[in-house]
């Protein structure tokens, strides 16, 4: 894997798990926050951190921000630290922002100055309990646009021992399977004759209520 820089401000718990993830797989991460203890307590999960007021342009450029691939803006409650630091970096240059939002106007605001991927944890998050509270089968899932998933889904216990020519799971239920991960490798673009195992897990594309019923499956 390529490694990039990546800054994350605010190092909070959101910012922090992004920082730690990031840096677990061996990417360069910068982590700056105002508080310093929220500086040394994410201390063992950055390369290196600063203690710094990301609302002064001159504290980022000290710390060299527009050297970095990625920012990530993790300041929530403080709505307006946020804004000031995403129009800061934007007037940076800097190539790519990603920010989170703790409410639906603060999204809005972010993404009309210009953020490139604006989460919203709470949201998100209550969405895929729910998601995966409906299809139990389903084990993580991509939105590819308003209507279509790609889903991983556990193959259903009728289909063992079948292969996909006969199961025809694209005419029937309007689903492609585009891999099957088996035992932790990947069939990419499985042959119509691949007999499916048990546990196998298939690689889905497909209308989000077609999948849902796909993943209901017995
Ligand atoms: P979480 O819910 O992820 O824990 P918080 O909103 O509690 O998020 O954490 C955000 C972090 O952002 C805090 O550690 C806070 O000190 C930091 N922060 C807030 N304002 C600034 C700023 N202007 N510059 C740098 N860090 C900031």
């Amino acid at each position: 894997m390529a490694r990039n820089q990546y800054a994350v401000i605010g190092l909070g718990r959101f910012g922090t798990s992004i920082a730690r993830r990031l840096h677990e797989a061996g990417q360069e991460v910068l982590g700056i926050d105002i508080n310093e203890e929220s500086v040394e307590n994410a201390e063992p999960y950055v390369t290196d951190s600063a203690i710094a007021d990301s609302t002064e342009e001159k504290a980022l450029k000290s710390l060299g921000i527009t050297n970095f691939d990625c920012v990530i803006v993790a300041i929530g409650d403080d709505i307006q630290s946020s804004i000031l630091t995403v129009m800061l970096l934007k007037n940076l240059g800097i190539k790519k922002i990603i920010a989170k939002a703790t409410s639906k106007r603060h999204g809005q605001v972010l993404e009309t100055i210009g953020v490139d991927w604006v989460i919203y944890p709470e949201r998100d998050m209550g969405e895929r309990v729910a998601n995966q509270l409906l299809s139990p089968n389903m084990l993580n899932y991509i939105e590819l646009s308003k209507d279509y998933n790609l889903e991983e889904i556990i193959l259903p216990k009728k289909m063992v021992g079948k292969n996909l020519r006969e199961l025809d799971i694209r005419a029937r239920f309007k689903v492609s399977v585009i891999a099957i991960i088996r035992s932790g490798d990947i069939i990419i673009s499985p042959s119509p004759d691949e007999l499916l195992q048990n546990e196998d897990i298939l690689v889905t594309i497909g209308n989000r209520n077609d999948l849902a019923k796909f993943s209901n499956l017995e």
